[in-house]
């Protein structure tokens, strides 16, 4: 059951969230200049039209990107993000939106290896498309990447992601990002996570999840704490008061795994300014919350405008945190809903541009050239895929 298309969704205010936090750890990894692998369990077309059936049937974007288009005040950790989205739509006009296969293959460097995932025929076809593309406008360029830096597989994330740990390097970028139309996804992430983890302790894992009234979303956050991870770190952002039907995404989060140590004071700085950008009514906050693994049980706490002490004996969390919300291990968050109704994932005429290749302006926006032949997109043709929750 695949019902699932992100471009019905994309550059909403979840995909600035989750592209953004995605831009950040990047250039941290992009600081040291050994090689990485960068994974996307769930990679979606990887480039979306704004303009076309499906991202205009609701126009998430108006709520998302849009409103951050036209800022000329953004803090400095936004910039290298909007750079990228502003690099592929030369002509000014907001055409384009970048998934996270396109964020990565932007940000990262000629050194890193991309390994792409996705479940869905038609979207794995259109992200190997969408690479050829990208492929094609650097040969104009000039440039041209090594054949095995993106390899793109029409497969099930979850399963694959065992299989690719260790990485080579040593150094691994994880990004989980499923629909959560299944409940089953958010026990397949955690699951993912754990057998990870035990394979390769070290690397970066980032979960984006949706905010909802439904057990499973409410729980998940506390799960992930529980995971055998050093760190993690867990960032919410809510646009507004839940409709009383509980229609449309208010709330989501991005959920850091062995978080780079630069990351909590970044979005101390840009979380307000989300909050008062994209926030629609009183309802609108964000959170920051983060702990250490110290024995293996869990406590995680989250307190708005509270004074960071680290509370819990085991796990330890340190609540930081957005506008004013007190919330106990197993209390829902304020503004949480239930089956915040998807727009319908209809079918049909899934349209994905050529992005126009430009990469982010922003400080660490990849630096190198390639040289030899570049990736294989590999298989795009058969398969199934999954809907979910996201809102
Ligand atoms: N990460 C993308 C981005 O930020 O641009 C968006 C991904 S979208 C939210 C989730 C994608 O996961 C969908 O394209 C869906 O087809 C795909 N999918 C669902 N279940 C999957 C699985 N088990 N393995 C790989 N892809 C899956």
């Amino acid at each position: 059951m695949l019902s699932y298309r992100h471009a019905f969704h994309a550059g909403n205010h979840a995909d600035v969230l989750k592209h953004f936090v995605q831009v950040q750890l990047h250039l941290y990894m992009n600081q040291k200049d050994a090689a990485y692998t960068y994974i996307d369990t769930h990679s979606g077309a990887g480039v979306y039209a704004l303009d076309s059936a499906q991202a205009t049937k609701n126009a998430e974007f108006d709520t998302g990107i849009g409103p951050l288009w036209t800022c000329t005040d953004l803090p400095a950790p936004l910039v290298p993000y909007m750079d990228l989205v502003k690099g592929m739509n030369p002509s000014g006009k907001m055409r384009y939106y970048p998934g996270s296969p396109y964020v990565a293959e932007q940000v990262s460097r000629e050194q890193d290896r991309l390994r792409l995932f996705e479940l869905h025929p038609s979207d794995c076809r259109i992200l190997a498309e969408n690479f050829r593309k990208v492929e094609a406008h650097k040969a104009e360029q000039g440039e041209r990447s090594r054949g095995s830096r993106v390899i793109i597989e029409h497969g099930d994330g979850f399963n694959s992601l065992k299989a690719l740990l260790p990485p080579p390097s040593r150094r691994a970028l994880v990004l989980i990002d499923p629909p959560y139309e299944i409940k089953d996804d958010y026990r397949r992430v955690r699951d993912a996570l754990d057998e990870a983890l035990g394979k390769f302790p070290s690397g970066i894992y980032a979960v984006w999840y949706p905010v909802l009234q439904r057990m499973e979303s409410r729980q998940f956050a506390d799960r992930l704490k529980r995971l055998p991870a050093k760190e993690w770190l867990n960032v919410t952002l809510t646009t507004r008061t839940p409709t009383p039907d509980g229609h449309g995404l208010h709330s989501s989060g991005m959920f850091i795994l062995n978080p780079p140590y630069t990351l909590e004071p970044m979005l101390r700085e840009v979380m307000p300014y989300l909050v008062r950008v994209l926030g629609k009514d009183a309802g609108a906050r964000f959170t920051i919350e983060k702990g250490t693994q110290v024995t293996g049980a869990a406590a995680g706490r989250l307190v708005g405008d509270a004074p960071r002490a680290p509370v819990g004996n085991a796990r330890r969390a340190s609540p930081l945190s957005g506008k004013g919300s007190l919330r106990l291990p197993g209390q829902s968050m304020p503004g949480r809903e239930e089956n915040p109704g998807r727009p319908a994932r209809a079918a049909g005429g899934e349209r994905t541009p050529a992005a126009e290749g430009r990469r982010p302006q922003g400080a660490g926006a990849r630096p190198a050239k390639g040289d030899g032949p570049r990736a294989a997109a590999p298989g795009a043709r058969k398969g199934p895929r999954s809907g979910g929750g996201r809102g």
